[in-house]
C-alpha cells in the first residue's frame, strides 16, 4: 500500500445523494481495495482509480480547509465518507475522520457514516455525546468470511462489523446496514439475505438494499470475483426484481425498515466525490 500526502482547497462537498447535503473525504482511494467498488469511477485523481486499493492519499490538510469551509456552509447533513471508507486503516494514526467530526458536530451539522470497520468503535465517545445528529451505516454485503473474501478481500471481515453494529445498538446510535452491492450468485440467495435481515432485526437498524452495476474500471478488478461466480456481473431487471421482493418480504416479516439505496432518479449521476 502506497499512502502519499496531499493539500486540498476544499473539505466540504456538495452532494448530488437525496438524502445528504454535503460530503466529507478526508482521503482518496480506499486500503480495503473492494473489487466492485464505484469508488474508482468518481474520485478525481486518476492515480488512485488505476491503481485502486494500493494507492491512498491523505488530504493533509483537509482538517485546516474544513474549519473555514463550515463558515460559509448552511448547516446541513455530511456523509462521511461518500468514496473511500472514513475509518480505512490508516485513519487510526491519522485521525483525520475524527477531527473532521468533530468540527462539524460541534458546529451543528449532521453526520451519516457508512464504512466496513470496527474502528468506528473507537469515536463512540463523540458519536454517543453527539446521537441524535448522528446515524451509523455498516457495509455488510455477507455475513460468510469465505464469500468476503473473495469480493471484498482487505476489509475487516464480516462478523466484526456485525459486532461493531451490535455495540453501537447497544449505546443507542441510530444504525443502518448497507446491503450491496447484491450480486448475481454470490450474496442473492434468500439464505444469505435472510442473516442480514435478522441481523438488521436484532440491531434495529434500517436496511439499504442495492444491486451490483457496471461502472468505469470494474472489469478488471471484478475478474477475480467472476472467475469464482460466472454471473456476479450480469444484473438483469427480472432477476433484480426478483431478489428486491425477496429483501422486501423477509423485512416487512421480521419488522425491518427498509429501502432501496439510491432512487432511480439518482442512478447513473456521478454524485458521489468532487473534492
Ligand atoms: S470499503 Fe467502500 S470505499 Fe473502500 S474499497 Fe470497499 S467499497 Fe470502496
Amino acid at each position: 500500500m502506497v499512502y502519499k500526502r496531499i493539500r486540498v482547497s476544499s473539505a466540504l462537498s456538495k452532494t448530488g445523494l437525496y438524502d445528504l447535503d454535503y460530503a466529507y473525504n478526508p482521503y482518496a482511494g480506499c486500503h480495503h481495495g473492494c473489487r466492485y467498488c464505484y469508488g474508482r469511477a468518481y474520485t478525481r485523481y486518476r492515480e488512485v482509480a488505476e491503481a485502486w486499493g494500493e494507492i491512498v492519499y491523505v488530504k493533509e490538510n483537509v482538517v485546516e480547509v474544513l474549519m473555514e469551509d463550515v463558515l460559509r456552509a448552511r448547516r446541513g447533513v455530511v456523509g462521511v465518507s461518500t468514496i473511500t471508507d472514513p475509518y480505512q486503516p490508516i485513519e487510526a494514526k491519522e485521525r483525520l475522520t475524527r477531527r473532521g467530526l468533530e468540527i462539524l458536530l460541534d458546529l451543528g451539522f449532521e453526520a451519516s457514516i457508512q464504512t466496513k470497520s470496527p474502528l468506528v468503535l473507537r469515536d463512540l465517545d463523540l458519536l454517543s455525546r453527539y446521537r441524535d445528529k448522528v446515524d451509523v451505516g455498516l457495509t455488510i454485503t455477507t455475513l460468510s468470511p469465505e464469500v468476503a473474501a473473495v469480493i471484498e478481500p482487505r476489509a475487516p471481515e464480516p462478523g466484526s462489523r456485525a459486532e461493531a453494529l451490535r455495540k453501537l445498538s447497544v449505546e443507542g446510535l441510530s444504525t443502518w446496514i448497507f446491503l450491496g452491492p447484491i450480486m448475481r450468485g454470490v450474496n442473492d440467495s434468500p439464505e444469505v439475505i435472510e442473516e442480514i435481515v435478522a441481523l438488521a432485526s436484532e440491531t434495529g437498524s434500517k436496511l439499504y438494499y442495492d444491486f451490483f452495476r457496471m461502472k468505469r474500471g470494474l472489469t478488471a478488478a471484478m475478474s477475480a470475483v467472476k472467475d469464482r461466480y460466472p454471473n456476479a456481473m450480469s444484473s438483469e431487471r427480472e432477476w433484480r426484481m426478483r431478489v428486491a421482493a425477496t429483501v422486501e418480504k423477509l423485512c416487512e416479516r421480521e419488522s425491518v425498515r427498509c429501502e432501496p439505496a439510491f432512487p432511480a432518479r439518482e442512478r447513473g449521476k456521478g454524485l458521489l466525490e468532487h473534492i
